[in-house]
């Protein structure tokens, strides 16, 4: 029959040798009273229980330099610390370097004193390898990702962060670990992440892709504008997130102002040109009608122009052109519109007036115009202007019969010998002055 304690002594060997870690107990001078499967290996091939006990890790394993593995040893059989930490390994055998993380702890009797160690490493060189892999391509993306052009981030279906480049960060105004984790509402001002929410929501309901011009004011209260692309995705745990790409595109959105503001604006004297004022004429004209409001229009043309060009020279037309543009704006209001509508052409829109109130203007304009004299080096030059008005009647189906009325007004004026302001009233055929 087997003794009841080596059956015992067996089956915990057997338990030891399964359970995937190194387990070795030591006496008070750090020789081996026990080792299992794992740690016979590592310290050499078909080594046996036997093989080991009695003698020292070091009478099998080269530790070289590595004065470290000793003193924890000391520190556990003489000081009764118990250690646990990571610990780097050559397997002389394989030459590999192995990492494990280890724990020794001070084994001892009745009475406390200390007889031995008892030592459990795990193996972690597969884990660290892993770690070390993960770490490595979260900062080649964190790189990627904080050297892009544009602000990229994302936003859980909870309305919180979940992750923010460099650049979306600076935006912000926070360091993006501040970020992460907080609400939209308290990294931007309330009106705007509603706003952002609303859109986001409608988004996230579709699970379709987003591109889009948006505006935000900045951290230093700038206002910049971007070309925004959300995209709905479903996150590592099927819950739904947003990823939001999204460059800076202000310089480009001035620019195309600034375009805009040219093609709209004649680059000689700075009024709007003729495609403006059609334009502009059309809305006041919808406008005017829909509310039954007065709108009047002037029609203007200078008076021999042409000699001005041919006793002055051009440039000399061009200075009068610009100083009877500023001469109408002083006569005018902020919501009425001067145009240039041809050479030495020009229109005023005046919403909001009636016929009376525009020839008051007309006849103002007129005589301020006498009485300018615009190039000092030339203090006989002068011009006069002639001006057609009209005003929006019920026979004004579009805003191109009021405009031609109004034209019919002007030849009138200059048929009738120039310098002159004529009025055509609604349905009057021809012109009064
Ligand atoms: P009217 O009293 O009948 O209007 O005579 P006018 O000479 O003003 O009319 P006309 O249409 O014969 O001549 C207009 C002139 O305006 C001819 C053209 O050289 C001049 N003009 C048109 N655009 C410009 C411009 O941008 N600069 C200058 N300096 N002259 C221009
Ligand atoms: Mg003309
Ligand atoms: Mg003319």
């Amino acid at each position: 029959m087997r003794n009841p304690a080596t059956v015992e002594n067996t089956a915990y060997r057997q338990l030891l040798d399964e359970v995937g870690a190194f387990v070795y107990t030591t006496d008070a001078q750090g020789h081996f009273t026990y080792a299992n499967q794992l740690v016979l290996a590592l310290l050499g091939p078909n080594l046996t229980l036997e093989d080991v006990l009695g003698k020292a890790f070091t009478d099998f394993v080269d530790i070289g330099e590595n004065t470290e593995l000793r003193d924890t040893d000391l520190r556990v059989l003489r000081d009764g610390e118990t250690i646990a930490r990571e610990e780097t390994n050559l397997i002389h055998a394989t030459g590999e370097l192995r990492c494990y993380w280890s724990m020794k702890k001070p084994l001892r009797d009745a009475d406390g004193a200390i007889i031995g160690m008892l030592g459990v490493s795990h193996d972690i060189t597969e884990k660290k390898r892993l770690e070390d892999k993960v770490r490595e391509q979260k900062e080649l993306l964190d790189a990627v990702l904080d050297n892009a052009e544009g602000l990229i981030y994302m936003k859980g279906a909870d309305r919180r962060f979940k992750y923010a480049n460099r650049k979306a960060a600076a935006v912000l105004g926070q360091p993006v670990e501040n970020i992460v984790g907080r609400l939209d509402s308290e990294l931007m001002p309330r009106e705007a992440a509603d706003a952002f929410w609303e859109k986001d929501l409608q988004i996230l309901a579709s699970g379709t892709r987003y591109a889009g011009e948006e505006s935000l004011v900045d951290a230093n209260g700038q206002q910049r504008h971007y070309w925004s692309v959300v995209v709905p995705w479903s996150g590592f745990d099927g819950m739904p997130v947003l990823i939001g790409l999204v460059t800076d595109i202000t310089e480009l959105h001035e620019l195309k102002e600034e375009l805009q503001r040219q093609t709209r604006t004649d680059s000689l004297t700075g009024v709007a040109n003729r495609r403006s004022f059609f334009e502009r004429g059309e809305q006041e004209f919808a406008r005017c009608r829909r509310h039954a409001l007065p709108l009047a229009l002037i029609a203007i043309d200078i008076d021999h122009f042409k000699r001005v060009n041919d006793v002055y020279g051009h440039p000399v037309g061009d200075r009068v052109l610009r100083d009877f543009t500023d001469c109408c704006r002083q006569m005018l209001r902020e919501v009425d519109l001067c145009a240039r509508t041809g050479g030495e052409e020009f229109c005023i829109l005046l919403p909001d007036t009636d016929l009376d109130g525009a020839y008051v203007i007309a006849e103002r304009i007129r005589t301020m115009t006498i009485a300018c004299r615009p190039c000092a080096e030339h203090p006989a030059l002068g011009i006069t202007a002639s001006f057609g008005i009209v005003a929006l009647g019920d026979g004004d189906a579009r805003f191109e019969h009021l405009f031609s009325r109004a034209d019919h007004a002007l030849y009138a004026a200059k048929r009738q010998g120039r310098n002159r302001s004529v009025v055509l009233g609604e349905g009057m055929t021809d012109a009064a002055e």
